[in-house]
């Protein structure tokens, strides 16, 4: 049997990288979309994963899409290209709308014109930021796939455009096309520019005397935070399945900031974060989502997708990753 071809976009990303090195396991030929000039990933990214095919494109051009999929002659199309990062859209409107919204319509259509529309698998990348966390019509059970969407950033709007281009592509091309509705995901790849990355890293360089603080945003708001590497699996078992669905992957749990900052501190043996901790107002938000839980019973159910990794699990993961990584003597 010839194996399977998958093509990324957003590739050296966190999930990205997770799902690359997952299909690869699974013997899959690998195509990842890259910028072409300058990207300043691909160096790093290419020894890392040396299997990839990396084809230049972009999710702006729809011309250079239509390229790399014929380049690739994938299967699986897994959109995770976006700007995805709640802070930077509020500063960056347009550019998240073009690519985090308009880049799926792109590659959407350039799958059609290849004319194998019914044969490839798409699968997209939203979010639980479309919810917003104005958790009003299932109070304390957390959302699931009926759940009503308010996005509150230029982030979670852009997503919501692109999750219901993808499901009318489905729903008028008889596309299989699969919306993966993730809450937050985390793990060693994470950027700094996240708030969980940001307090790990922090924490690991405060233990080898290389930083005496951190300074964050405001630190009440809740998130559902599993490890990405699991998440990945849940991506691959929606395009396994027999219909094109969404499904919600979360943990179920959800954890304030402070939570997270507790357990960090507490694996370098610190029991009170407070005198490490400055607040700064430039890492808080124009509109903040509160609260962030996710029901994932259908994914659980229908895909017998299962989180490995809990939250205690996680932040200790990725603290003892940034001791490694940050230690002075290694
Ligand atoms: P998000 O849930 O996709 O926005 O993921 P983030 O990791 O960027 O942010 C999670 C939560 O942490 C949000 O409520 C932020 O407002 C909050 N937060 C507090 N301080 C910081 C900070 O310094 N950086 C980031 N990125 N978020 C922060």
């Amino acid at each position: 049997m010839t194996s399977k071809r998958a093509l990324i976009t957003g590739i050296t990303g966190q999930d990205g990288q997770h799902l690359s090195e997952l299909l690869n396991e699974k013997g899959y030929e690998v195509f990842g979309l890259i910028r072409g000039q300058r990207n300043a990933r691909r160096e790093a990214f290419v020894a890392e994963f040396p299997f990839v095919h990396l084809v230049e494109a972009d999710l702006t051009d729809p011309s250079s899409l239509l390229g790399a999929l014929k380049t690739s002659d994938a299967d699986e199309v897994y959109n995770l290209g976006a700007i995805s990062h709640v802070g930077y859209s509020f500063r960056n409107p347009q550019l998240t709308a073009d690519i985090t919204a308009k880049g799926v319509l792109n590659l959407l259509e350039a799958i059609r014109q290849t004319g194998r529309a019914e044969e490839v698998r798409f699968y997209q990348a939203s979010t639980s930021e479309m919810f917003g966390g104005l958790d009003y019509n299932r109070p304390g059970k957390g959302y699931n796939e009926m759940s009503l969407f308010h996005p509150r950033s230029p982030y979670g709007v852009a997503k919501l455009y692109a999750h219901w281009i993808a499901k009318n592509y489905r729903e008028s091309y008889g596309m299989f096309v699969a919306c993966g509705i993730l809450f937050n995901h985390e793990g060693e790849r994470r950027g700094v520019e996240f708030v969980t990355r940001k307090i790990t890293d922090a924490v690991a360089r405060i233990h080898h005397g290389l930083q005496d603080h951190i300074e964050l945003g405001d630190l009440w708001p809740k998130r559902d935070w599993g490890y990405a590497g699991d998440y990945v699996r849940g991506m691959w078992q929606m395009l396994q399945h027999d219909e094109a669905d969404d499904f919600v992957l979360a943990t179920g749990e959800t954890h304030s900031i402070e939570e997270f900052l507790t357990l960090a501190f507490e694996e370098i043996g610190v029991d009170d974060w407070r005198p490490y901790v400055q607040q700064n107002p430039e890492f808080m938000r124009p509109a903040e989502v509160d609260i962030l839980l996710g029901d994932p019973t259908k994914a659980e159910t229908d895909l017998g997708w299962k989180r490995d990794v809990d939250f205690p699990g996680l932040v200790s993961r990725m603290v003892q990753h940034d001791l490694k990584v940050t230690d002075p003597n290694r």
